[in-house]
This record gives structure tokens, sequence and C-alpha cells, in this order.
């Protein structure tokens, strides 16, 4: 860091990098900078980031990292890397990131290490690892995609009864997105709105949206950019249904609303509506389901 440069004796400009303020010293880059301090917040951290504060020595911060919590452990971990490559980027040049979409790669990252270093990755992150059938309610699986390049993106939606059976679906296009988190927030309202028209009371909505399914869970997103779309979904869920669950699942499981939000990406070729909804049971899925790679269709 540039504070360290110059104690070596290196003619360098010591200010941060993000705020062009203070001393660019590990204390304030990773802890106290205005900025990250933003990014510990929105992914629910900002009481361990004031822990590390009041820790007076690198030694004592890599003694309190390693006697937390796995999950918290590679949370802090990701956090402090990808902000270190904020910071290299910015420096070269980059734009930087909201601290929502940061904390969205975050929370996707933190969830993928975690699930790469476990023995039975779905036991150890609460969550389901094959799609199932659900019991007595109804099931909206919601996914979102997002081009960084064009700003444009798609949502897709599926509900299930509790067969298994596809009884509605739908899949759009979306243009002018700011970032990944606003596609899944849009998928999720259109999925919630399709169970409210077929009257639907008891819903179980899965998305492999870590962050969309925290930021459902509190208020931690009332001041994000996405603040407001969050409140709209949380409203609508509220007014329709009487039980609504929110569960997060890996994409694995969420692989049929994936393929349609790929579709609504590219949905608005001449001749095709923006988007397209399908109220059957035998609903015109692309066939991704049987495909083990799911990842590669975006
Ligand atoms: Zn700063």
């Amino acid at each position: 860091m540039r504070r360290n440069l110059e104690r070596r004796g290196m003619d360098v400009d010591t200010r941060c990098v993000l705020c062009n303020r203070g001393w660019e010293d590990g204390s304030h880059l990773f802890f106290n900078c205005k900025h990250v301090k933003r990014v510990w917040q929105v992914v629910g951290m900002e009481e361990k980031r004031k822990e590390f504060t009041e820790l007076t020595s690198s030694l004592l911060m890599i003694q309190h990292l390693v006697q937390l919590e796995e999950d918290l452990q590679v949370k802090v971990v990701v956090l402090l890397w990808q902000w270190w490559n904020e910071r290299n980027n910015v420096r070269e040049g980059a734009k930087q990131r909201a601290a929502d979409l940061l904390s969205y790669e975050i929370e996707r990252n933190s969830a993928e290490f975690l699930a790469m270093g476990s023995p039975n990755p779905a036991e150890h992150m609460g969550i389901v690892q094959n799609w199932r059938k659900p019991e007595e309610v109804l099931k909206i699986n919601s996914d979102g995609a997002f081009v960084a390049q064009t700003g444009e993106g798609g949502w897709g939606f599926v509900i299930r009864d509790k067969e298994g059976e596809v009884i509605y679906a739908g899949a759009g296009k979306l243009e002018h997105l700011r970032d990944a988190l606003q596609a899944e927030i849009r998928a999720c309202l259109e999925g919630t709105k399709g169970a409210a028209e077929m009257g639907l009371g008891r819903v179980v909505v899965e998305t492999d949206s870590l962050i969309l399914k925290n930021s459902l869970k509190d208020n931690s997103y009332r001041l994000a950019e996405a603040g407001g779309a969050i409140l709209e979904l949380k409203n609508f869920i509220r007014e329709h249904f009487f039980s609504c669950v929110v569960n997060y699942v890996p994409r694995s499981c969420n692989k049929v609303a994936h393929a349609l939000a790929a579709k609504g990406t590219v949905g608005t070729e001449r001749n095709t509506p923006p988007h397209e909804r399908w109220k059957t049971s035998a609903v015109a899925v692309p066939d991704h389901r049987r495909r083990s790679h799911s990842r590669a269709i975006i």
C-alpha cells in the first residue's frame, strides 16, 4: 500500500485511491474508507468491521479472522480480496462499482468457495441440492440475466405445483439495467405477479441470488440504489400472499428459470414480443434441464 512504500523511502502519493483523502494504509483501505464501509454494511457485516478496526496489528487481525466461523471467514476474505481488486481497477482508471453490485459479487463468490471446500455443499450451506417438489404450496423459481456491456438482460420464472408440474412460466427482456441485482428483482417480481394472478395464497420463491434473498429478509438494502425496487417487491408479496418463503438455491437447482431469463434476453428479435407467458402444463421450455453445464447458457 502507498503508505508502506512511503515508509520505505519512496516518494509516492499516499492519498487513498478511492476517496482521495486519508493515508492509504491497510486500516484505512480495508476498514475505514467511507467507500469500503458501505460494502461492509451492505453485506451485513458492519459489526465485524468494527471488531477489526479495534485491533492494532495485522497479526491480531489474522488471529481474529481464523477464529470466526467458516462462512464468515470466507466472506471477510472475499470482501478484502474483492476490495483490493476494486482499488487496483480504480487506480487504473476504472469506474468504481456501486456497493450493492460489489456485495452481490462477494455473496456469490463466498457461496461458491464454501461449496467448493465442503464435502457436502448442500448440507454446509443449508440449501437444497436438487429441486424438490413443494409440499402444499406452489413454488416459484425466478432468475435474472444481465449483460454488463449493453446494460440489457432478461427475466424468467417458472411456477410448479406439488407434483412438480410446470403450471405457469414467463420470460421477458430488460433494457437500461444498472446491475445484475436489478434483473434478479424484476424476475422475482414477475414470478410473484404470475402467482398472484393465479390466486395462489401460499408460495415458496426460490432464487439463486443470495443478495436478493437476504435483502428480502431484512432491511439492509433500504439505502442501496436497488432499495426502491426491493421495497416494491416486498410490498407486493405482503399484499398478495398470506405465506411466502424465500429460499436460496444454487444455480444447479434453478436451471429452468435461468434458461428462461436467457431466452428473455434475446427475446426482442423482430416479431417477438418483449415478453411471453405460457399458462399450461406443457410449457415449451428450452431443454436445458438435462444439461449438466447450465452455466454455459449465458
Ligand atoms: Zn479512502
